[in-house]
């Protein structure tokens, strides 16, 4: 049987669970030949990850980077970059700030609501998370009973709407194109079926990644429903974009993102990943 490929994945570097060999390990026993390591805005895990993949299978350094357009939150993967790139470790560090800051102002909301009675529950999450996410935060509220799963903990006191909701500007997609290409990585728009977004400016928000640089588009992901995955293959081709495919695994827990299995690339678009195989 033919390898699997899987270009979207974390490790507990960010909101993932596994350490990145443990990553590693899962994948070469689902096999997956070729996996790239996508952390959100950081690289920290991908030294580990290639240590640990050795001759097992073909490591794609990369970074899940979070940015803005039209307010909303966008995430444009950078694949087969150069982790030890000035610019973009200094673009990684400047998301670093923004995400402690806003964590920290999230937490210091909830503080002074009355179920929490003045406890943070973002100081342990800047404690000890890497990146923190609010993930990190959701999972810290489930672990300290105030709420039943994530989901809830968005639901109550994370998500829009919320008393722990703080919008955040992020730098826009031209300045994050520029930098995962000038670190010689390909940029890939992720996941763009989960926007909210009407089709329209799905639409505009391909054109634009295109002129930026960007290179292709999450096509293949796991429970994609054929109406998502019909829409995505049509931007694609409509966009000149070459079609990447990636499970976004975080952990080993959660069914519905299992690493390296999803649907095949559709008909007529050109596969990203033969460019990590020569
Ligand atoms: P952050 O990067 O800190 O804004 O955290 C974003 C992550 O939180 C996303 O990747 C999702 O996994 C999760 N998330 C965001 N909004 C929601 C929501 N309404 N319900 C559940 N999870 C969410
Ligand atoms: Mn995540
Ligand atoms: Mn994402
Ligand atoms: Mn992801």
């Amino acid at each position: 049987m033919d390898k699997l490929i899987d270009l979207h994945s974390h490790s507990h570097y960010s909101d993932g669970t596994l350490p990145p060999a443990e990553l590693v390990a899962l994948a070469v026993t689902r096999g997956v030949g070729l996996l790239a390591l996508t952390d959100h805005d950081t690289t920290a895990g991908v030294a580990e990850a290639r240590d640990a993949a050795g001759e097992s299978l073909r490591l794609v350094p990369g970074v899940e980077i979070t940015c803005g357009w039209r307010g909303q939150e966008i995430h444009v993967v950078g694949l087969g970059i150069d982790a030890a790139d000035e610019p973009l470790q200094k673009h990684l560090a400047a998301l670093l700030d923004l995400r402690r800051a806003r964590i920290a102002t999230i937490g210091a909301k909830l503080a002074r609501q009355r179920h929490f009675a003045g406890r943070d529950p973002a100081t342990a999450v800047l404690a000890d998370a890497h990146v923190p996410t609010r993930t990190h935060l959701a999972r810290a509220l489930v672990a300290g009973g105030d709420a039943r799963s994530t989901q809830d903990a968005f639901d109550r006191w994370l998500g829009r709407g919320t008393a722990g909701h703080v919008p955040q500007q992020w730098p826009g997609i031209e300045s994050t194109v520029e930098v995962i290409r000038g670190a010689g990585g390909h940029a890939v728009l992720a996941h763009p079926h989960r926007y909210k977004l009407s089709s329209g400016a799905l639409g505009n928000l391909c054109a634009e990644f295109r002129t930026a640089g960007g290179a292709a588009l999450e096509v293949s992901l796991p429970a994609l429903s054929p109406n998502d995955a019909s829409r995505l293959a049509r931007l694609a081709r409509l966009h000149d974009l070459a079609g990447s495919a990636g499970s976004d695994f975080h952990e080993p827990g959660l069914p519905w993102r299992p690493l390296g299995r999803f649907a095949k690339l559709p008909e007529g678009i050109e596969p990203l990943w033969p460019r990590f195989l020569v």
